[in-house]
């Protein structure tokens, strides 16, 4: 059993207790406008191009057995996606690291052995293992066996999650997680859909039903706020009327930070046209919000 995984972060302290693992899966069925991994949405290994570091020898262009490479008049690298199998041919023999592969298999012995390596700081801070990405539940059976193996070794396991799953996946899985950081986004359904994507019915309803199979206190709700988009007072209202009626406990806001950047680098489009973070005055607000319904709020800057 392999995935496709596009970083291994140790020493984590931001997603769950203690000290953790995060494991990043390449994957994710949403495109909401400002996501801050960009690598992770696609689920094939992606080359990222940095400009400032390339030496313009030409090497990669040579070693490219599919002329996925292209030099134009002003010797600007310009990578034919369409043609790009991610073989990382060209990231091998570039002398100046300016090409990066983002995203390797792995099989499930592999992974576990990397986890295993910090189980004595796990145990010492009351840490585990982090699944975000991309979206996790992406790749469900590499996911579980993965669950599975942590389950065994006594390691606290969370998934950072969008919460577009199918039932019968979270069935399956969710036994085996200790710990859900749930996303929020946008309470109305056509606003969900404009700026993700896809519909969030299935979003709230499997929080719902987490809540209901008595999981409510493994629930951590995590609410990206993106200035226009998600941080207007009717959006705010609606996701705190929500949570006060599921009685959940936390929220974590998550500030929007432009990333601009790693789009151009892997050659995707960004559709963000607002490029500031949210003010500490409006963060502050939203803060005292979901105060007022007895959430604990944490806010990351
Ligand atoms: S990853 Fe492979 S196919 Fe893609 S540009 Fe590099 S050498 Fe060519
Ligand atoms: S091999 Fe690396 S340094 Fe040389 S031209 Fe290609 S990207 Fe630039």
């Amino acid at each position: 059993m392999e995935g496709v995984i596009f970083d291994v972060q140790r020493y984590a302290i931001h997603d769950g207790p203690g000290i953790r693992t995060n494991i990043y899966l390449k994957g994710c069925p949403l495109r909401c406008w400002w996501c801050q991994n960009p690598e992770g949405i696609e689920q094939k290994p992606q080359l990222m191009y940095f400009e400032f570091k390339c030496l313009h020898c030409h090497l990669c262009v040579d070693a490219c057995p599919r002329n996925a490479i292209v030099i134009d008049e002003n010797d600007i690298h310009r990578i034919r996606r369409d043609l790009c199998d991610g073989c990382g041919i060209c990231s091998s023999k570039c002398p100046s690291n300016a090409l990066k592969l983002v995203g390797r298999k792995v099989s499930v012995e592999m992974l576990v052995e990397e986890i295993k390596r910090d189980v004595l700081l796990y145990d010492a801070s009351g840490g585990g293992v982090t699944f975000t990405g991309g979206e996790p539940f992406f790749q469900p059976e590499f996911l579980k066996e993965v669950l599975l193996a942590c389950k065994e070794l006594d390691i606290h396991t969370a998934v950072e999650t969008s919460g577009f799953v199918s039932r019968e996946v979270l069935k399956s899985l969710m036994k085996d997680i200790n710990l859900f950081l749930h996303d929020i986004k946008l309470i109305r359904e056509d606003e969900h859909r404009i700026y993700t994507g896809v519909s969030n019915s299935l979003i709230l309803s499997n929080i719902r039903f987490l809540v209901d199979s008595g999981r409510r206190k493994d629930i951590i709700i995590r609410f990206p706020v993106i200035p226009t988009i998600t941080d207007t007072d009717h959006n705010v209202d609606g996701i705190a009327n929500f949570l006060a009626d599921l009685k959940l406990e936390e929220i974590h806001l998550l500030p929007f930070h432009d990333v601009k950047e790693k789009y151009e680098r892997l050659g995707m489009p960004y559709k963000m046209n607002i490029h500031d973070a949210p003010s500490q005055e409006r963060l502050k607000e939203i803060k005292e919000r979901f105060e007022d319904i007895g959430l604990k709020v944490v806010l990351y800057g």
